[in-house]
């Protein structure tokens, strides 16, 4: 895609600028893709797929600009009498480090890495469940339940584990980056632009909501599992509640278009 098509594309009216940055990037799903960018940019490049040389052309040619920018970065620091190898990165690496341990020990972050491992246990045990509620609407298909309904329950309980499945990893990774900022924001004064820390953990938060009702279907589906359904509806309800305390803003964050009136 040429510049000049890509700006043209982002400035088309009807686009909502910024809609993509605090979606839940299920394009599938998304009632938002004739009005988003980033969507009609992926549309767009995927029927602009590249053979592999083609690829291996624009890698190595990157490349190529990669090697002239440095130079072009040592000869103007040259110029203006700046040494680059004695840039001070102070105390960056360690405080990075600190940072991260920080964050990975975030009740927030450590129950969401629990969640994604009970979710896997969950479908790891219902697998002969799954396969039986399949074979038990094939009988009931065979004794005359019309299709219709056999269709209307298989297409429920798929739609039940892709949302499950969907957002098992993405509220770990966007309370992630919540906590992440927020850490990192306790030093910065406080501003009026919105906070990135609030936008992610709002996706995370509609993650959780949406995860909790699909376990509840689940239940009606398969109530033998209920001991282990209900251990993930606790600890995703634990996850809502701290997430919501440590991240008070979160629910309010306006996001572009999902939010508008
Ligand atoms: S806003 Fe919708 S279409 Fe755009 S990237 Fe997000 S999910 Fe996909």
């Amino acid at each position: 895609m040429k510049k000049e098509d890509l700006i043209n594309l982002v400035n088309r009216p009807e686009m909502i600028s910024g809609i993509y940055n605090y979606c839940d990037r299920w394009c599938e799903r998304c009632s938002f893709t004739s009005r988003c960018a980033n969507y009609a940019i992926s549309e767009q490049n995927q029927s602009e797929q590249k053979s592999d040389p083609e690829n291996k052309a624009f890698w190595d040619e990157l490349h190529n600009v990669f090697q002239l920018t440095l130079e072009m970065v040592k000869d103007s620091a040259e110029e203006f009498g700046i040494d680059l190898d004695a840039v001070d990165l102070g105390n960056y690496e360690e405080d990075r480090k600190k940072l991260e341990e920080l964050t990975m020990a975030h009740n927030c972050v450590r129950w969401s890495k629990d969640y994604i491992t009970y979710v896997n246990d969950w479908f790891d045990s219902a697998k002969d469940l799954i396969e039986e509620k399949g074979e038990e609407w094939e009988s009931k298909a065979l004794l005359g339940m019309p299709e219709s309904n056999i269709i209307k329950e298989t297409n429920n309980l798929n739609d039940i584990i892709d949302v499950l499945r969907w957002y098992q990893y993405q509220i770990h990774v966007k309370l992630r980056r919540a906590i992440h900022g927020k850490l990192e924001e306790v030093d910065e004064p406080d501003d009026e632009f919105p906070k990135d820390s609030d936008g992610s953990a709002k996706v995370a938060l509609i993650g959780i909501d949406r995860s909790i009702a699909a376990w509840g279907k689940m239940l009606s589906f398969f109530p033998d599992k209920e001991d282990e359904t209900f251990k993930n509806l606790v600890l995703l309800e634990k996850l809502r509640k701290i997430t919501e305390k440590e991240i008070p803003n979160a629910r309010s964050f306006h996001r572009a278009g999902f939010d508008d009136k």
